[in-house]
């Protein structure tokens, strides 16, 4: 893969071709603010080397983008006075992703904030639970 995709949006942000607001940046990442904030100090973390998702990334970036996550995570909490923060990564379409230039969203969180858990948590079937723990460790 090309450490830069002409077609990537976030890549154009990465080389300055299209205008962001930059908040910290070093090496392999760049963290920008997000155009359509959850909440107020929404921001987006991008490895500067294109890769489409969670599962394409170089795990040197990836490591990057999370210390860098955390950096943006205590400035949120220190400097805008969230009282706490997400994380958020989605990979796939199916998954809400909708650029596909990996970036971990680091959304703070207010007491009052509205918003909600995208399910509703209620017990699952214990077999279901276990038949699916069966598949993911290789079981038949
Ligand atoms: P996804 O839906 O892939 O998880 O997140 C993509 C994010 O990129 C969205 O939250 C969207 O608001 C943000 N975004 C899309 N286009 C732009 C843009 O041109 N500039 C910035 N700063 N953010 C963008
Ligand atoms: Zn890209």
């Amino acid at each position: 893969m090309a450490a830069t995709d002409p077609d990537c949006l976030f890549c154009k942000i990465v080389a300055g071709e299209i205008p962001s607001t930059v908040v910290a940046s070093d090496e392999q990442t760049v963290t920008f603010m997000d155009i359509n904030p959850a909440t107020r100090g929404h921001a987006l973390v991008v490895p500067r080397t294109h890769a489409a998702d969670v599962l394409a990334i170089d795990p040197d970036d990836l490591a990057a983008v999370a210390r860098a996550g955390r950096q943006q995570a205590r400035r949120v909490m220190e400097r805008l006075g969230a009282d706490g923060v997400n994380l958020l990564n989605s990979c796939g379409a199916d998954a809400w992703q909708t650029v596909f230039h990996f970036h971990l969203h680091v959304i703070p969180r207010y007491r009052d904030d509205p918003l909600r858990l995208p399910w509703d948590p209620a017990p699952g079937d214990p077999e279901e639970i276990a038949g699916a723990a069966g598949q993911l460790r290789g079981e038949a």
